[in-house]
């Protein structure tokens, strides 16, 4: 009897894996020597909250790797995804543009505004938005108008399109481009998985008009928690810094506050961490390269199953390696996943596509999600930590 394929893929990570007998999960951060100094500076001298010279440099580093003029280090992603979408000036009535398959983050940062959260498609080979299916279905639903594109079916205004690269692949943003030069739509880059990577050499996060990153405990890099925006824009980037620290005017002494902005600043002790890892950033890339091509290999024997790889104009981070099925199937994925978490290897299926939530599912969106529903059974997540790699090979 031919093994099926839920076991041919466990077994396969299981002798990948062999070594290795704890529990080992997706993705974990790497801490070291200079990471544990920069805290203990903080801790030391007391530099440990919203004030400090960590964030600053952090900043530097920021906008430095992601090849923008101006850069807000924020206390998560979340945060970071927020204050963009509020710049942006949404409110009730508004839409945004965005991909179903994405972390939950997207929408709820849209959706804070008092603006709807508005799904489409995503592409087969990049997981990103698909431009000419999003052209064709503002063909049949838009009507552009000076400030956006009126939904003829809501009668809500779309002022923006979100963009995703998917664990870290890019989206291919000159169609993208393209079709939002075209409606009159900003573009909002989500690149909290894409810090390092670069789609036809230009770097994720300067791709938009405004960008958000995030530095997570399972991101590519990480502060503990924390995030920022980005931007080469004139008047967003300045923008962003002033309304992320509470909109206080500079002064010696005086509290003046000259717009109701947010609180939303990384804590120096967070920016040490970053500072740190920011210079390992290209080593953590090279590694996650090559374990992609160790996992392509692995699996290369096995039918079925493919791992997913980048864009051929882009060079991407590969934050969070990925299997594809060849046939959506849910029961054969979730066998798949119950079977290695339960070998002790940690296995994700990607996430629910935002209109099949409940608390998304009346939100406007494409009639055809087909993309994203098929993806949505055949997307794997496996284990991408770094430390793996000397494991593997
Ligand atoms: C991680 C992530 C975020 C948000 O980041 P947090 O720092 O966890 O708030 C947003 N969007 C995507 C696609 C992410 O993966």
């Amino acid at each position: 009897m031919t093994k099926t394929l839920a076991n041919q893929v466990v077994d396969t990570l299981r002798a990948a894996l062999s070594e290795r007998n704890d529990f080992i999960p997706l993705h974990e951060p790497e801490l070291g020597d200079t990471e544990l100094a920069n805290v203990t500076d903080c801790i030391k001298t007391g530099w440990v909250s919203t004030a400090g010279a960590y964030v600053g440099q952090f900043a530097d580093k920021l906008a430095e790797a992601t090849g923008t003029k101006y850069a807000a280090p924020t206390a998560n992603g979340t945060a970071a995804l927020h204050a963009c979408f509020h710049m942006l000036g949404l409110g009730h009535g508004d839409e945004v543009l965005m991909p179903s398959l994405t972390f939950i983050a997207t929408a709820n940062s849209i959706f804070y505004t008092g603006a709807k959260p508005h799904f489409i498609d995503c592409d087969k080979d990049r997981l990103g938005v698909d431009a000419a299916k999003l052209d064709d279905y503002l063909e049949t639903i838009g009507r552009r108008e000076d400030e956006g594109v009126r939904n003829i079916e809501t009668g809500g205004l779309i002022k923006a399109l979100c963009v995703v690269h998917i664990f870290g692949h890019p989206c291919d943003m000159d169609p993208i481009q393209d079709v939002c030069d075209k409606w009159g739509l900003k573009i909002v880059e989500d690149a909290a998985e894409a810090v390092g990577s670069t789609y036809k050499g230009r770097k994720c996060g300067s791709l938009s008009d405004i960008a958000a990153v995030s530095f997570n405990g399972n991101k590519i890099i990480t502060t503990g928690a924390g995030g920022g925006v980005i931007s080469n824009d004139e008047t967003l980037g300045p923008l962003a810094q002033h309304i992320t620290t509470t909109a206080k005017r500079p002064h010696a002494y005086e509290f003046i506050h000259d717009y109701v902005g947010f609180n939303y600043r990384m804590p120096n002790i967070c920016a040490a961490l970053g500072v740190a890892q920011f210079d390992r950033l290209e080593g953590f890339i090279e590694t996650k390269r090559k374990l992609f091509t160790v996992y392509e290999k692995v699996f290369a024997g096995i039918d079925g199953v493919s791992v997913l790889k980048e864009p051929s104009d882009s060079r991407s981070n590969f934050w969070i390696n990925a299997l594809i099925m060849d046939k959506p199937d849910e029961e054969t994925r979730d066998v798949i996943l119950s079977k290695a978490n339960d070998a002790g290897i940690m296995l994700r299926p990607i996430w629910r596509p935002m209109h099949m939530l409940d608390i998304y599912k009346d939100n406007p969106r494409m009639p055809d999600l087909s993309m994203t529903e098929y993806h949505n059974q055949t997307v794997i997540n496996i284990p991408s930590n770094p430390k793996l790699l000397p494991l593997l090979t």
